[in-house]
């Protein structure tokens, strides 16, 4: 009888303590929504002024200064310039398992300089990079939740660690697997990662653009001449660029259509009457896989070396970013999906949705505003989705990740571009990073709190996702981060943007600061 009695009181007490557990639970949730809504000036604060910072990949110096030190005055231990990166750090708080990290990227695109709240086409310095991806709103979303979390860790003694990192460079998908390489996940039990976007939602497995990438550029090395006195003894080196490319573009018709390349020249020599010594070329190999993309780049590589043979030059190369196709937990992805659920969209106004439908209008798209519902559990993507690549899927393939999609943008922009950047220091943005903070703060509380999700959501990781594959980075021993990167484009228009940079202490917004009215649309 013993026997039998035993297992029924060991399920009463678990299931008493899970109870309790879940009571906590729900109690410290509540608690965890107060307090980021009584944080909706930071988040704003943050958002404006990363915006008004507008710092490509590898110098986002100014973000990463005000980043780390809001973390640093809240008790957050900062490390700088790790894995070799100068604006690449790591914020810690509290200790022992587990260890929660939050990422998010900090960079911005080339030329997307525009004013925030403008329905058309007006940059605040024509040619400047600009946020026109939204990714100055990431860390308000992160650091908001972070923040809250630390205070309910202490408020309530709950154990654990904190760790949050910044996406450095991750348009040039520069840093990712350099962070992997410096052992910065090694001890993170999952990691909750956000990125912009029009909409609420979350998902498992390859949810995104299926496809991973290398980034290369190859520079080709000639002999100068005279072009009309002594053609003859000069090597183009132009002539390998123009040879690859052609090779490459013949080719491609017998590749598999899963893969995906487009090049730039970077330079084509200095004038016509001197044979280029000097020539390069930039190529993305992007492929659904890893074996995939390595064949890629192995081709990418024959075509340099055959192009060099055919014009007498040599080649050097350098690799400027590589990226894993993601694969996100399923296990986390359902507790967070719960959680987007419970916070649900944030409440429109007619500003908003005035913004919205005119940009939409002034991009020849369906004008239906905003959403106004959280999307469902996305599944894995079909393998002939198309999308881009993104560096944080290298991550994905070392701890257990979910990477939140935040409502803080415009359904139907191109991406990438000066109309993406409209609406990302508006109240639109600030309203989606403050429920994606919301999401955060819960997830991190299931997942600190209920420590059977974390060994269920490593049991997917171990017995599902890296069953038959292991992480092996795209980068070469050899390789390193391409930190000089955007160094000139920055210093060009870094005196000129300092002017427009956000100060906080004088305005309430940067809508305020720039003397824009929200919405501006065109009559
Ligand atoms: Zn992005």
């Amino acid at each position: 009888m013993r026997n039998c009695i035993r297992p029924v009181v060991i399920i009463f007490i678990l299931s008493a303590f899970t109870l309790a557990q879940t009571n906590n639970l729900d109690a410290l949730k509540k608690e965890a929504l107060a307090k980021v809504d009584a944080r909706q000036q930071l988040v704003q604060q943050m958002v404006d002024q990363i915006f008004s910072y507008g710092e490509l990949g590898f110098q986002e110096v100014e973000t990463s200064k005000y980043v780390t030190g809001i973390l640093e005055k809240n008790g957050f231990k900062v490390q700088r310039g790790v894995a070799g990166i100068p604006t690449a750090w790591i914020a810690t708080y509290g200790s022992g398992k587990p260890v929660i990290g939050f990422i998010t990227d900090i960079d911005c695109i080339p030329r997307a300089s525009q004013k925030p709240g403008v329905a058309y086409h007006d940059p605040i310095i024509d040619g400047a990079p600009g946020h026109g991806e939204g990714h100055n709103s990431g860390m308000a979303v992160n650091v908001t939740a972070a923040l809250v979390l630390k205070e309910l860790m202490i408020e309530h003694k709950i154990p654990g660690t904190l760790k949050v990192f910044p996406g450095v460079a991750e348009e040039l998908l520069g840093t990712k697997a350099f962070l992997i390489r410096a052992g910065l996940f090694k001890d993170v039990d999952a990691v909750l990662g956000v990125h912009v976007a029009d909409e609420f939602g979350t998902g498992y497995g390859q949810t995104f653009a299926p496809q991973g990438l290398v980034s290369v550029q190859y520079f080709f090395h000639g002999k100068a001449a005279h072009a009309a006195g002594a053609p003859w003894d000069g090597r183009s080196a132009l002539d390998a660029v123009e040879l690859m490319d052609t090779g490459w573009n013949f080719r491609r018709e017998h590749l598999r259509l899963q893969q995906r390349s487009h090049y730039l020249i970077i330079n084509g020599g200095d004038q016509p009457n001197v044979v280029p010594s000097e020539a390069g070329v930039w190529y993305y190999f992007r492929e659904l896989d890893y074996p995939h993309i390595l064949e890629s780049y192995k081709l990418g590589d024959t075509m340099a070396q055959a192009a060099s043979m055919m014009t007498g030059t040599t080649f050097t190369k350098k690799l400027v970013g590589s990226a894993w196709p993601p694969h996100f937990n399923k296990v986390i992805a359902e507790v967070q999906q719960k959680n987007i659920e419970a916070v649900g969209m944030p409440t429109w106004d007619a500003a908003d949705q005035t913004l919205a439908k005119a940009l939409q209008k002034e991009l020849g798209k369906p004008e239906d505003g905003l959403k106004n519902k959280v999307e469902e559990l996305k599944p894995p993507s079909p393998e002939n989705e198309p999308g881009g690549s993104d560096d944080v899927g290298d991550i994905s393939w070392v701890v257990p990740m979910v990477y939140l999609r935040y409502p803080a943008n415009i359904p139907h922009t191109p991406g990438h571009s000066w109309a993406d950047g409209i609406a990302m220091a508006t109240p639109l943005a600030h309203k989606g990073s403050t429920a994606g903070a919301k999401v955060q703060a819960l997830t991190a509380l299931d997942l600190i709190l209920l420590p059977e999700t974390l060994q269920k959501a490593w049991a997917y990781y171990r017995d599902v996702q890296t069953k038959d594959l292991t992480y092996t980075p795209l980068i070469a021993p050899e390789d390193q981060p391409a930190i000089e990167m955007n160094r000139e484009k920055m210093e060009k228009f870094r005196p000129e943007m300092r002017k427009y940079y956000y100060d906080s202490s004088k305005y309430h917004t940067y809508l305020e600061q720039l003397g824009i009215g929200y919405p501006t649309v065109k009559k």
